[in-house]
């Protein structure tokens, strides 16, 4: 049987590193293709440090070929650009295409613009690695600008920083920004007085999956930090460094991010798989996605079902990471022919941090704020990597 894995992130990589050694383990014959348009694993987790220089960029990603190195599972790099379900093929930007028995789609997500007039035009996503690096070079390039300019009013548009969304990655980046912005005024001689940061969200709410207590914990925290966080106020028009939010305000910022939404990619519509409103596979308990016996998603392009209220599983990295070690167990009961094991999310609770020295969550379910839970993050992110690359590899979790 031949498994083809779509996406080599959180849900997929492990999927493909967990299935194969379940398939070692039990000698059986079956063979894993890993597939990304990368060479290299990122941890999105980490963007939002990457993207305000808090580390070596090369801390949020991995090279794909030693972590699979001493696996049986053959990496192909290639853009996937349709599915043909029929014809059990994936195709591929440069024309190549692959056959599989079995397909996991773990592919992410891409920034969702809500249909905004020149948002996607004219503002920075921040979804990838690149994206990350674009972000963090553009305000080097805005901080220096505003070092040579004498006109203030010149100097506080390009240093004001403009963060849309008030979720995990707007608060994260919003956080280390405010935390980045000494070092960089020192590094490039632009004026610390100027520096303003605008964090906007339309609810009422920032990190609302949390409850109203982080809404207040994150406020309070972002606010000392120098951030202003407007929420009510939706973005309704981007335009080169200015946009146009409710009642007829304007913000003018040299630096306007984009962190208002995700969806899944269009080629799973375009592919003709059943999708939600936010392009997401449909899946049932199994993680198979409907009405496809030979196709399963996971990760942020799935939309999973959660509780009996049509509620589905959030787009988190630990519900990535978990559902992939899942599908290598119903992978594996596919090869072996045997009946698979319903997918139960794990709700082990979240963790997000404010700048390099604070942070928010919920870790099973007891609300943590400060530094006790920035250790915790930091705890949770060395045991990701013992997983990938350390001493968890090869251990089916
Ligand atoms: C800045 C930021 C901070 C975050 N912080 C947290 C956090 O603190 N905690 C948390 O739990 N979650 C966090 N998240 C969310 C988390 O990162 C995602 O939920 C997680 O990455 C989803 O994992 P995944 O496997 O579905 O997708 P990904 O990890 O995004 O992997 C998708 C893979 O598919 C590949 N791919 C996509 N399209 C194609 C294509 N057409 N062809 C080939 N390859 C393709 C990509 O290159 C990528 O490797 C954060 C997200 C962001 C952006």
């Amino acid at each position: 049987m031949h498994i083809v894995i779509l996406g080599a992130g959180y849900a997929g990589l492990r999927a493909a590193l967990d299935l194969d050694t379940l398939i070692q383990e039990r000698g059986a014959t079956a063979s894993v293709t890993l597939v990304d348009q990368n060479s290299y694993h990122q941890l999105v987790q980490l963007l939002h440090v990457t993207a305000t220089a808090g580390h070596d960029s090369r801390e949020a990603i991995y090279d794909l070929a030693p972590l699979l190195s001493e696996s049986g599972v053959r990496f192909v790099q290639g853009r996937v650009v349709a599915i043909r379900p029929l014809a059990r093929e994936v195709h591929l930007a440069d024309g190549r295409a692959l056959t599989y028995d079995r397909l996991v789609i773990a592919l992410g997500a891409e920034t969702a613009y809500g249909n905004v007039p020149g948002a996607r035009e004219h503002t920075l996503p921040l979804r990838t690695y690149e994206h990350a690096l674009r972000i963090r070079d553009h305000l080097r390039a805005r901080f220096a600008e505003a070092a040579r300019v004498s006109e203030q009013r010149q100097q506080r548009i390009l240093l004001t920083t403009a963060i849309v969304g008030g979720g995990y990655t707007g608060c994260q980046l919003a956080g280390e920004l405010a935390a980045w912005a000494d070092d960089l005024c020192a590094e490039t001689g632009a004026p610390r007085r100027e520096v303003r940061i605008a964090l906007l969200d339309r609810s009422s709410l920032l990190l609302k999956q949390f409850g109203p207590w982080a809404t207040r914990e994150a406020e309070r925290t972002l606010d000392a930090m120098g951030v202003s966080v407007y929420l009510q106020t939706t973005v309704e028009a981007v335009e080169p460094e200015l946009l146009r939010v409710s009642d007829d305000r304007v913000l003018r910022a040299g630096t306007i991010v984009w962190a208002g939404g995700i969806q899944a990619p269009p080629l799973l519509r375009e592919s003709g798989l059943p999708v939600d409103a936010a392009g997401r596979a449909l899946v049932d308990r199994y993680l198979r996605v409907r009405d496809q016996a030979l196709i399963f998603a996971a990760g942020d392009c799935a939309a999973i079902p959660d509780g009996p209220n049509g509620a589905t599983v959030p787009a988190t990295a630990s519900y990535a990471m978990r559902q992939g070690i899942h599908l290598a167990e119903t992978l594996m009961a596919e090869i072996a022919g045997e009946p698979p094991r319903p997918y139960e999310p794990l709700k082990l609770g979240e963790l997000v941090s404010l700048g390099p020295n604070y942070a928010v969550g919920n870790p099973l379910g007891v609300p943590v704020v400060g530094y006790p839970a920035l250790l915790l993050k930091k705890g949770v992110e060395s045991y990701y990597r013992a997983t990938i690359e350390g001493p968890l590899k090869g251990v089916t979790l």
